[in-house]
């Protein structure tokens, strides 16, 4: 161990954030913002690629799984098709993320500052595997860690679609138990007002409900009231990962849920 122990470090430890959300809902284009974001503002970050499909990436990644596994060769050489391939090369990165963890610990540049992940397009290629729980406790147990769940708006006016997204974010809430930003993005192309207004008002959000009366409006109508406690305890901002709209908000965001990590993490 050749660390000289006499120097105190100065700089905290970086800020992970996790970079969920179903697929299409813009988390890649939302990095490659947060990147530019970062170099204009000369905050340090490292940014790992967890998604081993991507073919084209608008930002370059520190850390990218695609350099330790190639998922076409996994699909062949298990006979799995392209999510089976997918998965089983998340689950083999998984095995290795501890050194992915050494090297954050250990950064070219001390002052780090943000650990950005991007996650596979199909969200429960994460949510529901095992490298997706391994990845995130090891980065929560290592750094002050949140979710950012981003939300594609302009989808999500529908009361219905919107209930799903609200659902599959509140799993992962109560799944990682790590602070989460809601992060409703292109809102160039459709105002989040809509939303904001649906998770404050109850009933706002009923009305918007019996304009459909489905069968499953039912549902969601009953949902809506569980859901409820869930929103109180969330922070979300609107953001355009193409004009970069709401970027200064969403680092706020960040800060403000890192914060609140310190008080309520507890290693397993
Ligand atoms: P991912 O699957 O979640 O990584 O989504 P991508 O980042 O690949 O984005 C999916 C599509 O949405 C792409 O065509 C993006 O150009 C588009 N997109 C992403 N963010 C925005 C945004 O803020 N505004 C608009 N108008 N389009 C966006
Ligand atoms: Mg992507």
């Amino acid at each position: 161990n050749q660390a000289s122990t006499s120097e105190p470090s100065l700089s905290p430890k970086p800020i992970a954030v996790l970079v969920i959300g179903m697929a299409g809902s813009g988390k890649t284009t939302l990095i490659q913002q947060i990147n530019s974001y970062m170099h204009a503002k000369r905050k340090i970050g490292y940014i790992i690629n967890l998604d081993p499909a991507v073919t084209h990436m608008p930002y370059e990644a520190n850390i990218d799984i695609r350099d330790t596994v190639k998922y076409k060769n996994v699909m062949k050489e298990y006979n799995l098709g392209p999510n089976g391939g997918i998965l089983t090369s998340c689950n083999m990165f998984a095995t290795r993320f501890d050194q992915v963890i050494k090297l954050c610990e250990k950064p070219r540049d001390p002052a780090l500052q943000y650990i950005i992940a991007d996650t596979p397009g199909q969200i429960e290629i994460f949510t529901w595997s095992a490298s997706g729980a391994i990845i995130t406790e090891l980065l929560a147990s290592s750094f002050p860690t949140l979710v950012v769940y981003v939300v594609d708006t302009p989808r999500c006016t529908n009361p219905q679609t919107f209930m799903s997204n609200m659902l599959q974010a509140c799993s992962i809430l109560y799944k990682t138990k790590l602070p989460m930003l809601l992060a409703f993005n292109k809102v160039d192309v459709t105002r989040h007002d809509f939303a904001i207004e649906w998770m404050t008002d109850f009933e706002s959000y009923q009305a918007a409900l019996d304009k459909d009366p489905s069968y499953a409006s039912t549902l969601s109508r009953s949902l809506s009231l569980v859901l409820d406690e869930f929103y109180n305890g969330l922070k979300s901002v609107g953001v355009s990962a193409v004009t970069g709209e709401g970027m200064a908000e969403f680092f706020e965001g960040i800060e403000a849920c890192a914060e609140y990590y310190e008080k309520i993490y507890v290693p397993e």
